[in-house]
């Protein structure tokens, strides 16, 4: 599955920060975790830290899936609002799952200042704006749940959020829980200091096949064996193919950044904006100055990739922030696509399945993937205990 266009911004920005060698010998672990983006360093960190004999495999350079096209924002209000979400799996599940999210940038900020990681990490705001008079309604009704259930959110009117981002908005959520980062560099400072500690890492190494009963023997394109007692599966939306049953609805999104300088990048520089039309469109700063922006979605097609539809895409989105911050200079540097994967409930899969004994999947889908896999850092950890009394594993099974 073609994941991305070739242009994504971090991939340019950082260029391939480190190289590993391919699998060219049988070979032997505790844990195979197939796939190096953001989940692969993050539950393979959590695994060698456990005591596990870890190996880190992927098909690709380390990094270059999703993990860097992603626009990562790191926000616990997932693409279900907490209203719905409540109808879905009732007012409890989805107030764990709401929390998950808050506690998921904290545990990201701590190993991002513990392992002294350079990655662009910063902790933000997140306001999330009505698009619609008809939407405010709903969105208040949002807020007061939220409020009900104790989280850090303000209501803003438009007139506040005029004075505070120069933006010509409907009413909207101020919360406090929110971050962003430089996934790419992240996944590749991590994964590099874990190699150092001990962890394998092979990239350039497809799978042709694997052999679930016990113990996990997995074949590689090169002709090497690698037995293990279990396989961790972190490889991204392209793992919807495994499955016999839909999983999730695989669309093409959207993304941009505008030239460093930008002229309101003081006023923006702490906030996480989402305006919830649809389509949508959010954006946030980056460290270098710049305003990125996403959303757009299309049904993922072959054509979602041609330069025709991204530059048009990107058009869209400059136009819809010109509209709403009347007294912007944009300026658009680079523009590219990406596959994203949504799931029913805004949920992830993270969990066992039956089809593949003996196997772990962390599918971290929606918009908020990366602090789903950064809760997977946790999970797996219960699961490979046969400890299954977390509620985000019944929240977050395959069959739900
Ligand atoms: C434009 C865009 C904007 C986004 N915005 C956000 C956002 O704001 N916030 C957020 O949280 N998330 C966002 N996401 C989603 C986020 O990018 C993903 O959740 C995250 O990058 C997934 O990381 P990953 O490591 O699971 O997948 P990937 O980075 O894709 O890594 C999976 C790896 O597995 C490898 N692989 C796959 N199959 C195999 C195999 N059979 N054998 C070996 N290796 C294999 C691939 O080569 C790949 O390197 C966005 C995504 C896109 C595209």
């Amino acid at each position: 599955m073609k994941l991305r266009t070739p242009e994504s911004f971090w991939l340019l920005k950082n260029g391939i920060l480190h190289s590993y060698p391919s699998l060219n010998e049988d070979s032997s672990c505790d844990i195979a975790v197939l796939g190096a983006g953001i989940t692969g360093a993050l539950i393979s960190h959590a695994l060698l830290r456990a005591g596990y004999d870890t190996v880190v495999i992927d098909r690709r350079d380390v990094g270059t899936g999703s993990s860097s096209a992603t626009t990562s924002m790191l926000q616990y209000e997932i693409d279900t609002p907490l209203t719905q979400l409540a109808e879905m799996i009732g007012e409890e599940g989805a107030v764990t799952c709401y929390r998950a999210g808050i506690e998921s940038i904290r545990t990201l900020h701590a190993l991002v200042e513990k392992e002294q990681i350079d990655c662009g990490f910063e902790l933000k705001q997140s306001l999330q704006v009505s698009h619609s008079t008809k939407g405010i309604a709903s969105l208040k009704e949002e807020y007061l749940l939220r409020k009900k259930h104790g989280f850090q959110v303000e209501w803003l009117t438009s007139e506040e959020i005029g004075q505070r981002y120069q933006m010509a908005s409907h009413p909207g959520i101020l919360s406090a829980a929110g971050a962003s980062l430089d996934a790419f560099q992240f996944a590749h400072r991590l994964l590099y200091r874990n190699q150092q500690r001990g962890l394998r890492i092979y990239d350039h190494t497809d799978i042709l096949k694997i052999d679930y009963q016990g113990p996990v023997v997995i074949e590689t394109d090169g002709g090497y064996r690698l037995t293990c007692k279990r396989v961790v599966f972190c490889t991204g939306f392209e793992t919807v193919k495994m499955f016999r049953k839909k999983i999730a609805d695989i669309v093409t999104t959207f993304a941009l950044v505008s030239e460093q300088e930008l002229n309101l990048y003081d006023q923006l520089k702490d906030t996480l904006i989402w305006d919830t039309g649809d389509p949508y469109i959010y954006m946030r700063t980056t460290d270098d100055r710049r305003l990125l922006i996403g959303g757009e979605d299309v049904p993922h097609k072959y054509n979602g990739f041609t330069d025709k539809l991204k530059n048009k895409k990107a058009n869209t989105l400059i136009a819809k922030v010109r509209q709403l911050f009347p007294t912007i200079r944009f300026t658009e540097d680079y523009n590219w696509a990406g596959a994203f994967g949504n799931t029913k409930d805004g949920l992830p899969y993270i969990g066992e399945h039956p089809d593949f004994p003996n196997a772990i999947f962390v599918l971290g889908f929606g918009g908020n993937g990366i602090t789903f896999s950064v809760q997977g850092m946790r999970l797996v950890l219960k699961l490979l205990a046969r400890e299954q009394n977390d509620p985000l594993l019944t929240h977050y099974r395959f069959n739900r």
